[in-house]
């Protein structure tokens, strides 16, 4: 016997309909002697609505009573399930999160601190189902809280590690991680396994199967997770801690991009010790995040130019803030460019394995693919590129490390 969590996305309880089948599938792993704990997002667009109406009743609403009317989704649909369980001769019954899951942070975006875990064990000791639902939680103060937009996927994981539960199965409306967004590649492949600290630098591709925050909550807590279909009986994608010997892959896992960079480059800064600081300083200062840098001297050796990258959102504040500081600076002239985007290569083996770089490299130039910037950490290497290359650069690079799918495999995106 084993204590498994079940996590069903908003599309999954989308309709009555759609909730006797995740019933069904709650009922077979309880006939199968597991005690389950099944965790539920609110009909899908159902947030969506939520939020609007708070928009609508008042454009500075009180995040307390926001978080009153976004967590509502999840009451009815734990609801829901708990109702259809038993009418399907099962012991179940629902939850609230005020009554589980003890949180702190700011309302709207709180985080997890404990789980109050004496209810549940009873509950599962004597056979019963007991259906959570996700998003939400209570403050210290007692008032209820949300754990931001797709929360229940880090209320899955943190109530999973709270009651010591074997393992956290997160379904959902794709069949597993992809290793690259389908609708850019057609052929990308479902991988079987990925490592958490892979999925955590692949978080940004295509659909964003997990929220970020539960992945790494998982990874901390050492707690397996797998991401299935909702819909179709597949093996999905296990997320381990590390690649066993008979996981071991020998190329990367997959292929991350990223729109949301722009460019912003200083042309004939003085070539001194300190002058990247003095850029970068105030830009940290003002909170804004730098991602990647390329400082390039001149021939001459006086002078040099720098180039590095913001989030799009904040490049017009980071250009202003340079622009103040422009005489402590000393550059000649700033240049922007917000259509850039960046591909990145993730995976455990570029830790070991040089020739994964390479192959990249020598891929994009085949490709006449010019880079504009490049950077790499201990499991991803990362190009910088004009946005109207971002999509040929992904299908040959996903090519080049023999991701494609054979034509007899199922399609990419099939099951959704
Ligand atoms: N219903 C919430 C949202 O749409 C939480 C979730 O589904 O994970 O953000
Ligand atoms: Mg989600």
């Amino acid at each position: 016997m084993a204590r498994i969590v079940m996590k069903f996305g908003g599309t999954s309880m989308a309709g009555i309909e759609r909730i006797r089948n995740v019933a069904s599938r709650v009922k077979r792993e309880r006939e199968a002697g597991n005690e389950v704990l099944v965790v539920v997002s609110a009909m899908a667009g159902e947030t969506d609505r939520l939020v609007q109406l708070c928009r609508e009743a008042s454009a500075l609403s009180d995040p307390k009573e926001y978080d009153v009317v976004v967590a509502s989704g999840e009451q009815v649909t734990a609801g829901l399930l708990a109702m259809t369980l038993q009418g399907m001769g099962l012991k179940a019954r629902s939850f609230m999160g005020w009554q589980l899951v003890r949180s702190v942070g700011a309302h709207g975006n709180s985080r997890i601190e404990a789980i109050e875990r004496e209810l549940l064990d009873e509950a599962l000791h004597g056979g019963t189902v007991a259906v959570i639902p996700g998003f939400q939680g209570v403050s210290e103060d007692g008032r209820v809280t949300t754990l931001g937009r797709g929360g229940s996927d880090t209320s899955a994981v943190g109530i999973a590690a709270g009651v010591g539960a074997d393992r956290c199965d997160i379904y959902t409306d794709v069949d597993g991680v992809y290793t690259t967004d389908p609708r850019i590649v057609p052929r990308a492949r479902k991988l079987d396994f990925i490592t958490f600290e892979e999925m955590l630098e692949l978080a940004g591709v295509g659909a964003k199967v997990l929220q970020t925050r539960s992945v790494g909550l998982a990874m901390r807590e050492n707690l397996p997770l797998r991401v299935l279909s909702a819909f179709e009986d597949l093996p999905g994608t296990e997320v381990v801690a590390e690649l066993g010997a008979d996981m071991e892959r020998n190329t990367i896992a997959g292929i991350a991009t990223d729109r949301n960079e722009a460019k912003i480059t200083l042309t004939r800064l003085a070539d001194r010790a300190g002058v990247v600081g003095a850029v970068l300083g105030p830009l940290a200062e003002a909170g804004i995040a730098i991602d990647m840098i390329v400082q390039a001297a001149s021939r001459e050796g006086a002078e040099s130019d720098i180039t590095f990258t913001v989030p799009t959102a904040s490049l017009h504040q980071a250009m202003a803030v340079i622009e103040t500081r422009k005489a402590d600076i000393g550059y000649d002239e700033m240049l922007f460019d917000p259509n850039v985007a960046k591909v990145s290569i993730v995976g455990v083996g570029i830790r070991s394995n040089p020739a994964l770089a390479a192959t990249m490299f020598k891929a994009l130039a085949e490709a006449r693919i010019n880079l504009i910037a490049v950077s790499a950490s201990e499991i991803k290497v990362s190009a910088l590129m004009t946005e109207d290359q971002m999509e040929t650069a992904v299908r040959v690079l996903h090519t080049a490390f023999g991701l494609d799918s054979r034509p007899d495999e199922k399609a990419a995106g099939a099951a959704a």
